[in-house]
């Protein structure tokens, strides 16, 4: 088995995790209802998409727009 020839210090381990952060999510308003939703999505409040119902509102419909 491969083994790593040093402890890998706080400092590489913190510059490696640089680079690992969550970034926002692209996202706009639902015409429909005006809450946040991902574009080309149903919007998971009012279950709209392109003008029509699509999925029953007040359904679970679990989404939530990272900002
Ligand atoms: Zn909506």
């Amino acid at each position: 088995m491969a083994v790593p020839k040093r402890k890998t210090s706080p400092s590489r381990r913190n510059m490696r995790r640089s680079h690992e952060a969550l970034h926002t999510e692209a996202h706009g308003e639902c015409p429909n209802c005006g809450e946040l939703k991902r574009p080309h999505h149903v919007c998971g409040s009012c279950g709209y998409y392109d003008g029509r119902e699509i999925a029953p509102a007040g359904d679970k419909l679990k989404v939530v727009v990272r900002t």
